[in-house]
């Protein structure tokens, strides 16, 4: 099987020019997916606006200063808590390998006037980000436990249901402005500690104890961050956005403040309210007693605390938006249908796209299935559906494909709403579920890999026979390649790469893998190959032949996050170069082949020897090139 590059060289030249031109910064917008191409100029006053507005501070400090001293703190904390960090395993549970400063970027709010920018801090691969994501595991469920928690809108929609809707009842949103920046840390850190020390279920979650959990909190909300042309500030209060702790971290905070001036006995307007619920910054209010009384419970509410602000949108002839509902009220109920920004582009995943039909489809099935769920009268519903249509058709879809999906859906709505009263009779009916019941055809295990048309469907068919299931992986999209962000790194800090070392004297060479920056690994070796203590492949193939390496010549055969799949993919170029047991030293240094493959991977060893050849090409050495053409087969693969 041959894989087709799926751009065209014309397209890949595209690409190129588009990323190399400095003059401008392509990032995503705010909502809608679209993608802003913004004068490079404009975007740094854009981001200076924001620093300006926040809690940040221009830092002096070098990176490598701030990066060592998060590392020490991090370390000196886990290691009071008795964790073992001379266990690899351990060190890589809650470090990472070799850590770069968060970084700070914007997203475009097209849907506001001269098109303002809202601040992310990207944090993947920070200090403290591993530790995020565990802290963030044991804090969200103290978020979910929140009077006014709503998940989505379905949620919503289930709670206006339950509730008796009077004829001179209002609607209003209430929004936080800026919520994550204004969340005062030392109050919310100090919340979360006697909620964390009243969970009786946190040993459940985790053995450790709530002052270590708010001692590790403590170091994480220490913000240092790189903006796009480089400049390192440091964030003096509030939680970070972009951080995953300061999710629950808002949503705890925002409890405490419901609890101490919404729900409470000083609140003289409690009765007020009918409804209050809240998705993170948005919440939705249904109101009796008049426009003026609401008035004047949005400015007592705005009074309470300074760094808590509200906006407020009022319902426009009863119609009130909110999250992706319309929300339209009549004298004694609130109907809702579906609602779009004007600034949403309509784009979906196109039908050229490189995804599988199924997938394709699956999408317009799940926009189709939320029109039913959120589109309360049957006009709406229809008016939706042929919106979809519209849409996905101009998306590239074929006409008929869409028609028979749509034409197919009301059968499968009616039966999926058939099952939903049914299990909703069978629940009320006899509470307890028998887990042996439920789906009989579940797969056992579910292969992640990426698609590839024409091979992908088939490959699922043949998986599903052993029950089996396979999931698509987004590796490369377009986006992702125009859209850089970050400050520039130096190639070789590039890290979590297999890379390749020719040898500049014969036709040997060396593959390793490395979970640290590449210059960090080349250091080590240099520093083994001078100080012989350690055995070392390079080294032994040096001093035995008097070759010599030359550095430059590296080229980096693959990155890859998961270290596992790392040294699989080192023993798939080590395998396809030697296949024999034994090291044959003219074409290894390595002193070990890796890991042991299954026979079935020798049928691939032409493919990935090809891939190879054309990996290192530029960086093979000159002087010896017949001897290069004897000893590479020729005639490789298909
Ligand atoms: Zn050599």
């Amino acid at each position: 099987m041959k894989i087709k590059n799926i751009l065209s060289a014309e397209n890949h030249k595209l690409l190129k020019d588009i990323t190399s031109d400095t003059s401008i910064v392509i990032c995503p917008a705010d909502k809608g997916k679209a993608i802003v191409i913004e004068d490079r100029d404009n975007y740094l006053s854009k981001m200076q606006d924001q620093l300006d507005e926040g809690d940040y501070e221009l830092d002096g400090r070098k990176e490598k200063t701030l990066l060592d001293k998060l590392h020490k703190k991090l370390t000196t904390q886990l290691k009071i808590m008795d964790i073992d960090l001379d266990d690899k395993k351990e060190r890589y549970k809650y470090l990472a390998a070799a850590p770069v400063l968060a970084n700070m970027y914007l997203l475009i709010k097209v849907h506001k006037k001269n098109f303002p920018g809202r601040a992310v801090v990207n944090q993947t691969d920070d200090p403290t980000y591993k530790i995020c994501k565990i802290l963030t595991d044991i804090l969200n469920p103290l978020a979910i436990q929140s009077r006014s928690y709503i998940e989505n809108s379905f949620e919503l929609k289930k709670v206006l249901k339950s509730v008796t809707v009077a004829p001179d009842d209002i609607q209003a949103s209430f929004d936080v402005r800026s919520l994550y920046p204004s969340i005062p840390i030392q109050k919310t850190l100090q919340i979360t500690r006697e909620r964390l020390y009243a969970d009786d279920k946190l040993p459940d979650r985790t053995k450790w104890n709530p002052d270590d959990i708010i001692k590790l909190l403590e170091i994480c909300l220490e913000t240092h961050f790189k903006t796009l042309d480089g400049r390192i500030y440091t964030q003096t209060d509030g939680t970070p956005i972009g951080k995953s702790i300061s999710g629950p971290l808002a949503d705890i905070y925002m409890d405490w403040f419901e609890n101490e001036y919404i729900y409470s006995d000083s609140n003289e307007f409690r009765d007020n309210i009918k409804i209050w619920k809240r998705s993170r910054d948005d919440i939705y209010i249904l109101w009796k007693g008049g426009e003026e009384a609401l008035d004047c419970f949005f400015w007592r509410v705005n009074y309470v605390d300074p760094r808590i602000q509200f906006t407020i949108e009022r319902e426009n002839n009863r119609v009130l938006p909110f999250l992706d509902m319309s929300l339209k009220r009549y004298p004694n109920k609130i109907e809702t249908k579906i609602y779009r920004k004007e600034t949403h582009t309509q784009k979906y995943i196109h039908w050229k796209s490189n995804h599988s039909k199924n997938c394709k489809l699956g999408i317009l099935k799940g926009l189709i299935h939320r029109a039913h769920l959120l589109c309360d009268r049957k006009e709406d519903l229809l008016e939706e559906i042929q919106l979809l249509k519209d849409v996905f058709i101009a998306n590239g879809y074929p006409k008929k494909l869409v028609e028979k999906t749509v034409n197919q859906s009301w059968k499968t709505e009616l039966e999926k709403e058939m099952k939903r009263i049914a299990e909703e009779i069978r629940r009320t009916e006899q509470p307890v579920t028998h887990p042996d019941e439920e789906e009989t055809n579940e797969y056992y295990d579910c292969l992640y890999a990426p698609y590839i048309q024409g091979f992908s469907e088939n490959l699922q068919k043949d998986l599903k026979s052993l029950n089996v299931g396979v999931a698509f992986k987004t590796t490369k999209t377009l986006f992702c390649m125009v859209c850089k962000l970050r400050p520039k790194r130096e190639v070789d800090d590039q890290k979590n790469v297999v890379y390749h070392i020719p040898c500049n004297s014969c036709m040997s060479c060396y593959i390793g893998e490395t979970g640290n920056k590449f210059s960090a690994r080349k250091y080590q070796h240099e520093y083994d190959i001078r100080t012989q203590k350690k055995k070392n492949g390079i080294g032994d193939h040096m001093r035995s032949k008097k070759h010599k390496i030359n550095w430059t010549n590296r080229t980096f055969l693959a990155v890859e996050k998961d270290w596992k799949l790392r040294r699989i993919k080192e023993s798939i170029f080590l395998n396809s170069l030697n296949p024999s047991t034994e090291i044959d030293a003219s074409k290894l240094m390595n002193p070990e082949k890796g890991m042991e493959m299954a026979e079935c991977w020798k049928e691939f060893n032409p493919i990935v020897r090809d891939l190879l050849k054309k990996a290192t090409s530029k960086s093979t050495p000159k002087s010896p090139k017949k001897v290069q053409k004897r000893k590479l087969p020729r005639k490789i693969g298909k």
